[in-house]
C-alpha cells in the first residue's frame, strides 16, 4: 500500500495518544507523520524511503538499536516453544530466571522480589497499591497518601496519573476529584517540612531518580534521592523509586539510584528492560514488603492484582538477552565515552546559540531548553520538524527538545542528530 494510503486510512481508523486531533486529521497539515517501515541500529526508515536517526530511542525504550541481531535470536528461539503462558498457578523458566538476575544487580538483603506487570504504569501501579496494602497489614491504614513532586510523571493509569504533576497531561483527568490521595511538594525541603501528623498519613514517597523525565529533562539537584529517603526511614515511609526512564544504564550507571547509593522499597522498571521492544515491566520490592503479604487462607492477604500478559514469555526472554549484551558487550563502560561526546558537542554547537534557554543532560539523556514564543508559536515543535528534515526524529516536550538515542549510536550519528538539532534551532527562529 502506497503511503497516501496509508496515511489516509490511519487518519479514518486510528487514535493515537498525546496527540491533539485536529492537527492529525488535517491532510494539509505540514509535515505529515512519518510511516515507518524499517530499522537497523540507531537508525529508522519511512516509507517514503527517507532514514532517521532515533533521537529518543523511539520514546525512551530502544537502547542497542533495532533489528539487533541477538535481540531478535532471543524472540524467535523462545517463540518455537510458546508465545506466552499464564503466570497465575504456573511459571515459567524464563521469568524465574530474569527475576533471579534483576535481584542480582542489586545489593544482597535488599530489593528480593520481583511482581511482573506490562508497562511503567502498571509497574507504578503495583508498588502504589503494595504500598498501601503493606501498611494496611501491619495495622496502619490511615497510611493512604503518596508524596509525589510537582512535575511528576509515572504514567497514565488512573493511579499512576493520580500522582502526576504537569499540569497539561494531568490536570483534565484530576477534574471533579483527585483519584489519589497525594501529598504535592515542589522539592525535598518541603517533604522535611511536614508536619508529623501530615507524614504519619504517608505510605509511600514517589520520585524519579536524578531526573524528571516528562517534565522536560529536569535535574533534581545532588543529593535529593539520598536526603527522600533519610526522610523516609525516619518517618515509616516506603520508598518508590520511577526508574522506568532512567533504568538500564540511561544515566550512565545501571540504575540512577546507585549514583547516591539508595536502595528504595520499590523499583519500577519498565522502558528499557526489554532493550526497547516488548511491552514488559517489573517492579522490585523487599522481602519485608513481601512478607507482609504472607497470612492464613482465611485473611485474603494475597496481591489481588495481575493482568493478562503478566510475565510474557516473549517479553521474558529479550529482557535476559539485554542483560547479557549489557554484561558481554561492555555496554556500561562503552556509553562513558559517549555521554562525555555528547556533552562536548551540545557545548560546542548548541549552548552558545542564542535561542537556548539551557542545555541538561545526565547520561545519556539531554534536554536542550529554549525561549518560549511570546506570541504562542510551538517553538519545540517547530524545531523538531525542522530536524527531521536534517535526519532526526525527536519529540519536543513544550520548548524542550530531547535528545536520547540508542546506546549504539556511532559518534558519526551522534554528531548529526546534534547538528539537525542545531539546523531546527537556527532555522526557526531565524525564520
Ligand atoms: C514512560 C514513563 C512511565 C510510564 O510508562 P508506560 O510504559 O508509558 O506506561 C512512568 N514513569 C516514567 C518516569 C516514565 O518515563
Amino acid at each position: 500500500m502506497d503511503t497516501d494510503s496509508l496515511l489516509a486510512l490511519d487518519r479514518q481508523y486510528a487514535w493515537h495518544p498525546f496527540t491533539p486531533i485536529r492537527e492529525w486529521l488535517d491532510p494539509d497539515f505540514s509535515p505529515e507523520p512519518p510511516v515507518l517501515v524499517s530499522g537497523l541500529g540507531a537508525v529508522l526508515r519511512d516509507s517514503r524511503g527517507n532514514e532517521y536517526i532515533d533521537g529518543n530511542s523511539s520514546i525512551w525504550t530502544n537502547l542497542h538499536g533495532h533489528n539487533h541481531p541477538r535481540l531478535n535470536a532471543a524472540i524467535t528461539a523462545q517463540l518455537e516453544r510458546f508465545a506466552h503462558v499464564s503466570f497465575l498457578g504456573a511459571t515459567h523458566p524464563l521469568a524465574i530466571e530474569l527475576a533471579r538476575e534483576l535481584v542480582a544487580l542489586w545489593p544482597a538483603g535488599g530489593l528480593a522480589r520481583v511482581f511482573y506487570s506490562d508497562d511503567g504504569s502498571t509497574a507504578i501501579e503495583s508498588a502504589l497499591r503494595m504500598a498501601r496494602q503493606f501498611h494496611q497489614f501491619r495495622g496502619q491504614p490511615e497510611r493512604r497518601a503518596f508524596v509525589a513532586f510537582d512535575g511528576a510523571y509515572h504514567g497514565d493509569t488512573l493511579g499512576a496519573a493520580g500522582l502526576g504533576g504537569i499540569p497539561t497531561f494531568h490536570d483534565a483527568m484530576k477534574q471533579g476529584g483527585e483519584p489519589l490521595e497525594v501529598v504535592r511538594v515542589a522539592d525535598v525541603e518541603q517533604v522535611f517540612a511536614l508536619a508529623p501528623a501530615r507524614a504519619n498519613t504517608v505510605a509511600a514517597a514517589v520520585i524519579e531518580p536524578l531526573i524528571q523525565g516528562a517534565a522536560g529533562m529536569r535535574l533534581w539537584p545532588a543529593g535529593t534521592l539520598r536526603r527522600l529517603r533519610e526522610w523516609c526511614n525516619a518517618n515509616g515511609v516506603l520508598l518508590i523509586a520511577d526508574e522506568v526512564m532512567t533504568g538500564f544504564g540511561r544515566t550512565g550507571t545501571m540504575f540512577a539510584c546507585e549514583q547516591e547509593g539508595v536502595a528504595p522499597d520499590f523499583l519500577c522498571l519498565a522502558k528499557g528492560l526489554t532493550a526497547g521492544y516488548l511491552p514488559l515491566a517489573a517492579t522490585l520490592t523487599t522481602e519485608r514488603v513481601f512478607e507482609a503479604f504472607r497470612g492464613e487462607p482465611g485473611e485474603r492477604r494475597a496481591f489481588y492484582y495481575g493482568h493478562s500478559y503478566t510475565a510474557n514469555a516473549l517479553g521474558c526472554a529479550v529482557a535476559l538477552e539485554n542483560l547479557k549484551i549489557f554484561r558481554d558487550e561492555n555496554v556500561l563502560e562503552n556509553l562513558g565515552s559517549k555521554i562525555a561526546r555528547m556533552a562536548e558537542l551540545l557545548r560546542e554547537r548548541i549552548a552558545q546559540l542564542r535561542p537556548v534557554v539551557e542545555v541538561r543532560q545526565c547520561g545519556f539523556i539531554a534536554g536542550v531548553e529554549l525561549h518560549g514564543d511570546p506570541a504562542g508559536r510551538l517553538i519545540g515543535r517547530d524545531v523538531c520538524h525542522v530536524a527531521r528534515q536534517h535526519g532526526l526524529l525527536t519529540r519536543p516536550i513544550g520548548d524542550v527538545i530531547v535528545l536520547m538515542p540508542p546506546y549504539c549510536i556511532t559518534d558519526l550519528q551522534l554528531e548529526s542528530a546534534v547538528e539537525a538539532i542545531r539546523a531546527g534551532i537556527v532555522e526557526v527562529t531565524e525564520a
